[in-house]
């Protein structure tokens, strides 16, 4: 076969594998995954993801982010709880105190970050919550139940691991950016 035959050929191979890559990329964008108590939408490197009714926040987003093997990244949302438990950490006795309130709120505002401790997805996330008389409360947040809507957005940052570690200073789990 002359080199310019061949010149050719390899051309057309190429083409070939970029629209089979194009076409591939275009089928995963917008895709919609289940899970036992969340489904989302795949758009690159961020996801939609919609809590269902009465599911615990913290466990479906600890479920969703495990499931699609996140390891870095960032959480924000919005929705409505019937229940929620909030944590505040006392810093000069270096101890938890929780608090949970019972009625029916709105998340003005879900944000949170994903990294791993021992290996392990760690969330930490906060929320602002208003009641029915407008007023909010907000804090740590340690579980809460959704009663309606559950709208998150997840912005996974790729091939990337952000690492904890316990800092007996603070009593906090923090960043440990020497651990790869
Ligand atoms: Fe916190």
């Amino acid at each position: 076969m002359n080199p310019r035959m061949v010149f050719i050929i390899f051309n057309i191979f190429i083409v070939i594998l970029a629209l089979f890559l194009v076409f591939k990329m275009n089928g995963e964008y917008g895709k919609v995954i289940h899970g036992a108590s969340w489904d989302a939408k795949v758009f690159g490197n961020k996801y939609v993801v919609s809590l269902k009714n009465n599911s615990e926040i913290v466990e479906a987003l600890t479920d969703f982010v495990k499931t699609q093997d996140i390891k870095a990244g960032t959480i924000s949302g919005l929705g409505a709880v019937n229940s929620v438990t909030l944590r505040f950490f006392n810093p000069e006795t270096k101890q938890y105190e929780d608090k949970t309130f019972n009625e029916q709120m709105e998340i003005s505002n879900l944000i949170g970050n994903i990294s791993t401790k021992d290996g392990k997805e760690y969330l930490h996330l906060h929320i602002t919550l208003g009641n029915s008389e407008y007023k909010s409360i907000a804090g740590h947040l340690l579980k809460a139940t959704i009663n309606g809507a559950g709208e998150f957005v997840v912005e996974a940052y790729q091939n990337a691991k952000i690492e904890r570690k316990f800092d007996s200073n603070t009593g906090l789990n923090i960043y440990n950016f020497e651990e790869k």
